[in-house]
């Protein structure tokens, strides 16, 4: 197994996951635009930690994952550091600390990079924002002195859309590194966790999506934005052109897209999962029968994690 890619829509209610720049009194939604017309979107950056708070949250009292500094470093100890080794790093290692590789002199000290092998695409709002949003007020109220009330208002946009996202991990480069080796002019991966282990660390993704909670503007916006439409591949190689499955017009998606994709990705996935979320998209039940004519099993979201997470069980080695 070389890649685990995932990718998925979830609709949300009312609400406002990313703001964009804003002014004074202003609290807009992320956007992009596509032919004229405004959509929104939640940045890659948000997604990441989202993914990583849901990781975060569901830690057991023997693991770690280390929170950034105020530089926003983190400990690029991916041994021990679940969220390094997932997520990737751009750090200051000191002089003389012990870390993988360097554990007899220690590291010479300098900048490290390492490449997530989570990634995560922005999360793409399918519906156009004009018809799907509206402007609401907020007033933040300061009691004076006096005891007299004042409030400033407060817009902020909020819309109702269907995100698309998606996910890719890069398996061999959990719980490895790439390092050259300068005789033979190559690049080999070492391995410095089990296959148990890093089996558990992919897990904890594959696990979190079912758990995103870490939204900014919950308080008054509570929004639950996990897969209702949900594919899994388990690929012999790696590549990201399943994120292209997915193509919703007006609310119904588009099945010979579909169709194209996973017949491309079957070729090299031993196993493809698909969860629905009743009532979400229009053409529901042609969906469901055009992916059992492509043998692709379809569950509940919630059974289909669970099915990804056996499979990941069994097969990786
Ligand atoms: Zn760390």
């Amino acid at each position: 197994m070389r890649g685990i890619e995932v990718v998925w829509l979830s609709q949300t209610d009312l609400t406002n996951l990313n703001a964009g720049e804003g002014e004074a009194n202003l609290i807009d939604i992320k956007k992009y635009k596509k032919n004229g017309m405004e959509y929104p979107y939640v940045s890659g950056q948000a997604m990441r930690y989202y993914l990583k708070e849901a990781i975060r949250r569901n830690l057991s009292s023997d693991e770690y994952m280390c929170v950034p500094n105020d530089k926003g470093e983190t400990c690029g100890n991916i041994k021990k550091c679940i969220g390094c080794d997932l997520f990737g790093f751009m750090t200051t290692i000191k002089r003389g600390t012990i870390l993988l590789g360097f554990e007899e002199k220690g590291h010479p000290g300098g900048a490290v990079t390492r490449v997530s092998p989570v990634k995560v695409s922005p999360a793409i709002g399918l519906l156009p924002f004009e018809e799907n949003a509206i402007v609401d007020f907020l007033t933040r109220r300061h009691r004076k002195a006096e005891g007299e009330m004042r409030g400033d208002i407060v817009n902020v946009e909020i819309g109702v859309n269907i995100y698309k996202c998606g996910m890719a991990i890069d398996v061999v480069r959990v719980g490895g590194e790439e390092v050259l080796d300068e005789k033979e002019r190559t690049v080999k991966i070492n391995q410095y966790l089990t296959d148990e282990e890093r089996k558990k660390r992919i897990s904890k993704v594959i696990e979190a999506i079912r758990y995103l909670a870490d939204y900014s503007k919950q308080a008054r916006l509570l929004t639950d934005f996990t897969p209702d439409v949900i594919l899994f591949a388990f690929q012999d190689r790696y590549s990201h052109r399943l994120q292209k499955a997915l193509s919703l017009r007006n609310g119904v998606l588009d099945l010979n897209r579909l169709e194209a994709i996973i017949r491309d990705v079957k070729n090299y996935s031993p196993k493809i999962i698909a969860g629905i979320l009743p009532g979400v998209i229009e053409n529901e039940e042609n969906l469901r029968n055009k992916l059992k004519e492509l043998q692709v099993e379809v569950k509940g979201t919630d059974e289909a994690v669970n099915e990804a997470l056996d499979y990941l069980n069994k097969s990786l080695k």
